[in-house]
């Protein structure tokens, strides 16, 4: 019989002797003659016996220790309390939430203060809202859209340093930006800086001026030449309806009329001019022509 893991006492029915429950039922299912192992009555499970509680009590304030020792546990305790201590223990090795298996085993003890500086943990991104993981941190920054640079036009004298993400709205305003000549339409080919574009316009006017002369000399012409194409397409749209009216008359008559089946009555096909509308008339063929 055990010492160690005597932890439950029941006693025996026949002889009222202590045993460990666990190790009785092993030497009861072990032996073939189904007896007492002290006085050999018949005894063939442990559900005849009860429980020894004085002994059960002495064995509850023998010393024990944590199987956690090793790890750190120095708790004093007693073989009755080991059970309810070894659930709240915190010498044990647990998981780290964030990490899991790519995170390190975390002593319980230690793992508030681990998940704190865990390089696991998602952290928000103090510049812009995403969530990025402490050992990213770093890495996000050199693209967060919330960290300041430098506006692209800083050679250019522009001293503004904007968000990242906001770069582009900033350009579309900034001074120092080089757009295309308000008379580009026109001809300009210049790229001026924004604040400049008055000043470049004023110096052009001449050139501008011109330009602008050419442009609308330019449209004229175009102007011209498409009013002269409408009136060529009016004028073929003129000769093609004559000569569809004059195919008409030729088509000779193709069938008689549903209505008169009367074979002396030939019906003429015709066209009604305004409408296109299809009809049949009885006419007699010779007056129809
Ligand atoms: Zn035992
Ligand atoms: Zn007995
Ligand atoms: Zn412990
Ligand atoms: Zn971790
Ligand atoms: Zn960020
Ligand atoms: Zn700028
Ligand atoms: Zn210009």
């Amino acid at each position: 019989m055990c010492f160690d893991a005597f932890n439950k006492v029941i006693e025996t029915p026949c002889c009222h002797r202590c045993y460990c429950e666990k190790c009785l039922d092993q030497w009861i299912s072990k032996s073939t003659s189904k007896t007492c192992p002290e006085c050999r009555a018949p005894l063939d499970s442990i559900s005849g016996c009860v429980p020894n509680i004085p002994f059960q009590r002495l064995i509850n304030e023998l010393p024990a220790q944590c199987p956690n020792k090793p790890l750190g546990c120095n708790d004093k305790l007693t073989r009755g309390i080991l059970e309810d201590h070894k659930k709240i223990c915190l010498y044990v090795l647990v998981d780290c939430e964030y990490g899991g298996n790519r995170c390190q085993k975390v002593l319980k003890k230690n793992y508030k203060e681990h998940a704190e500086g865990c390089p696991f943990r998602p952290v928000p991104c103090e510049l812009c809202s995403a969530s990025i993981t402490k050992d990213k941190l770093e890495e996000h920054l050199g693209s967060c859209v919330g960290v300041k640079v430098g506006c692209p036009n800083k050679e250019a004298g522009c001293m503004e340093s904007v968000p990242r993400g906001k770069v582009v709205d900033h350009v579309l305003v900034c001074d120092f930006e080089r757009v295309g000549c308000c008379y580009e339409k026109e001809g300009c080919a210049e790229k001026v800086q924004r604040a400049k574009m008055e000043e470049h316009i004023v110096k052009f006017a001449l050139e501008h001026h011109k330009m602008s002369r050419e442009k609308i000399k330019k449209m004229e012409k175009e102007l011209s030449d498409m009013s002269q194409t409408v009136d060529r397409l009016v004028h073929e749209r003129t000769v093609l309806k004559s000569t569809l009216e004059q195919l008409t008359v030729l088509i000779p008559p193709l069938k008689y009329s549903p209505q008169y089946e009367m074979p002396l009555l030939l019906p003429t096909f015709f066209i009604e001019k305004s409408t296109k509308k299809v009809a049949y008339i009885n006419t007699d063929t010779n007056t129809a022509g």
